[in-house]
């Protein structure tokens, strides 16, 4: 995982707004010829040349999105670059800038933003982003961070939500309901600590899943896999709200059902071993988890033989005929009608 270092602390107003900017910004690196000016003037200037440009935004906002306490800023900055990289490549494009915009409140030192934006610019170097812009700005109460990520495919590249045909094959990258795992872990250690700050935990054998949690990987191989293997999904979505909510989306808006199998729902071993202990049924975890931002998309049934075998890809289940329904296959063989109970930002 990642190191933070917050001992010092240094006032933001000694800075001032632009030597701020000028302080967080300096030590990014360019890495597309489509960044033709990247921070510094009133707007960024991008060349698009004859590509499509993709455009994704996401907002969050501290004990809403995230919490501090357990989630350093380095994490949270990694991770707020992550979940927008995820949406550029589940449209099977290459994402190529970001711009980060922050509001803090005067409890956040200099040094925060420092960890914040250490945890931005690893992001960027590790996935080979531009930082291109943002704004900064104060608010009355808590973090806010809001990144837009840019990127680019050719017309014919491109994958939507809306392209599954009945006989298709539910393809889904690496595996699930690891970071909901770590989040429960993360928050009862939480409530133990409030009660015995003395108390070290003991989150080795939790390594994998709080690694999930709180440092996630978008799945930039996926689309560079699927070219090599010449195949063109039929349609992609990122799981960030969780399986059973993202096969809904690919559904309603292909008008196609689907069936999915509970005994092909990709688990980690710790995902298993973890469920039992906090004595939670691991397909409701793989179903309903989110935040996992691996990839699920669906091919034609003759792309089958390409991707059979691969370490990261899971046939999951068949696209049907609408009229069919939305269906998990039980170990059992029963059919039951999946529901949309991924993590729904307006629910309790
Ligand atoms: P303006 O007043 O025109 O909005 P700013 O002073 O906010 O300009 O921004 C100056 C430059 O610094 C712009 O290139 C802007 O994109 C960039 N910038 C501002 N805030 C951030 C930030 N938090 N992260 C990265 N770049 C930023
Ligand atoms: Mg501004």
């Amino acid at each position: 995982m990642l190191e933070d270092k917050n001992n010092e602390r240094t006032s933001l107003a000694k800075l001032g707004e632009f030597g701020l900017i000028n302080h967080l910004t300096k030590h990014f690196n360019t890495y597309h010829s489509s960044t033709i000016k990247g921070v510094g003037d009133d707007a960024a200037i991008l060349d698009s040349s004859d590509k499509q440009t993709v455009i994704t935004t996401d907002l969050l906002i501290e004990g809403v999105h995230f919490d501090l306490s357990y989630m350093p800023l380095k994490h949270l900055g990694y991770k707020a670059v992550m979940v927008n990289l995820s949406d550029v490549y589940a449209m099977n494009a290459e994402a190529e800038q970001v711009t980060v915009s922050i509001a803090v409140s005067n409890r956040f030192p200099l040094e925060a933003l420092e960890e914040l934006y250490a945890g931005i610019q690893l992001a960027c170097d590790t996935y080979k982003v531009d930082m291109i812009g943002g704004d900064t700005t104060s608010s009355t109460k808590g973090m806010l961070i809001s990144i837009t990520a840019i990127g680019r495919a050719v017309k014919e590249d491109i994958v939507y939500r809306n392209g599954a045909k009945p006989t298709d094959l539910v393809v889904v990258s690496g595996d699930i309901g690891g970071a909901y795992l770590g989040l429960q872990v993360l928050e009862r250690e939480k409530q133990v600590f409030q009660v015995n700050p003395q108390n070290q935990p003991d989150l080795d054998k939790y390594a994998y899943i709080i690694e999930r949690q709180l440092k996630p990987e978008a799945r930039k191989d996926i689309p560079k896999l699927l070219k090599e293997l010449e195949v063109k999904p039929t349609s992609m979505i990122d799981i960030s709200d969780g399986l059973s909510s993202e096969i809904m989306h690919i559904c309603s808006q292909s008008e196609v059902g689907c069936k999915v199998y509970e005994d092909k729902l990709p688990l980690d071993p710790q995902v298993i071993s973890t469920c039992e202990e906090f004595d939670i049924d691991s397909t409701m975890v793989a179903l309903s988890g989110g935040e996992d931002y691996e990839l699920l998309f669906t091919i034609s049934i003759d792309d089958f033989d390409k991707i059979k075998g691969n370490p990261h890809l899971s046939v999951i289940g068949h696209i049907t005929e609408k009229s069919q329904g939305i269906n998990l296959v039980t170990r059992a063989n029963q059919e039951i009608p999946l529901k949309a109970q991924g993590w729904n930002s307006f629910q309790e």
